[in-house]
């Protein structure tokens, strides 16, 4: 593919660029207090249409909508979700705006606003990125899903909303703010491994259960688990020599066992033991 015209309209455009980040910050989104976005979100929905984006539109909480267009492809190619909030975070009282943070402004090549980095520089960019595509008839072989969401900044779950919809793909790349640079993230796994026993033994029995010839085939959840525990701790470890990939770091699959929880009185043998471990791929 000659990307020179490609790169030759981005940078005509740049004026456009710009203009489109500052069309998102007028959008007074912050969160807390949230409930701000519908208006903005029909915006994005609004430049996705003309693109050949599908929308599928919905509020989370009143005034809070999400915003995920679809642009199908063949399904023999791997699928990509484009992500990003369109809330920014609150504007406390002791920030000493000399403008409208609203409105963004250049100053020293600098666009300077509130959320420009945070991140409707980046949606603006992606979303400008799907219009000069467009602009080239460039297709990308495989699905490609726009998702704009909310919450982001207090913890709401836009995202997990996108998801619980139906929307999933091969990857996805989120243009939140980073200097430009582009960071691999596996991602988070995060569960509970429970080892329990049908039956619970007194202390006084645990002579039974210790070797070979007491006769009772029973053992301590709370022991049982400390292998479970080395044995993640090891797994780790070869992990962090051998599960290698360009552009990741060694020692960037983790499992760390956050939380233990067990047994339920001196006198009993532990009938049960559970450990909350996070994997997490950074
Ligand atoms: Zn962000």
């Amino acid at each position: 593919m000659d990307l020179t015209k490609v790169t030759q309209q981005i940078a005509s455009q740049q004026d456009d660029l710009l203009e489109l980040v500052k069309q998102l910050v007028a959008f007074e989104t912050p969160a807390p207090p949230a409930r701000n976005t519908r208006e903005a979100q029909n915006f994005v929905a609004d430049y996705l249409r003309p693109l050949g984006f599908d929308i599928d539109q919905w509020a989370l909480y009143d005034n809070d909508d999400i915003v995920v267009g679809t642009k199908n492809g063949d399904s023999t190619y791997q699928s990509l979700i484009i992500n990003g909030h369109i809330d920014v975070a609150s504007l406390n009282p002791d920030e000493q705006w000399s403008f409208s943070p609203f409105e963004a402004v250049i100053q020293d090549d600098r666009l300077i606003g509130r959320g420009v980095s945070d991140m409707k520089g980046g949606l603006a960019a992606a979303l400008f990125a799907l219009k000069i595509l467009h602009d080239q008839n460039i297709s990308l072989p495989g699905k490609v899903l726009f998702e704009s969401v909310i919450g982001e900044e207090v913890g709401e779950a836009g995202t997990k909303s996108t998801i619980d919809h139906g929307y999933t793909a091969d990857f996805a790349l989120v243009t939140d703010s980073s200097d430009l640079e582009v960071q691999g993230q596996g991602g988070v796994i995060t569960g509970w491994i429970t080892i329990k026993s049908d039956q619970t033994y007194h202390d006084g029995l645990r002579r039974k259960m210790i070797h070979a010839g007491g006769g009772l085939r029973a053992a301590s959840a709370i022991e049982k688990m400390a292998k479970i525990i080395i044995g993640l701790q090891e797994l780790e470890r070869d992990w962090a020599i051998n599960k290698v990939y360009p552009g990741f770091p060694a020692g960037t699959n983790t499992i760390n066992p956050a939380v233990i929880e067990g047994g339920r009185h001196a006198a009993f043998v532990a009938d049960e033991a559970r450990l909350w471990i996070t994997c997490l791929s950074q």
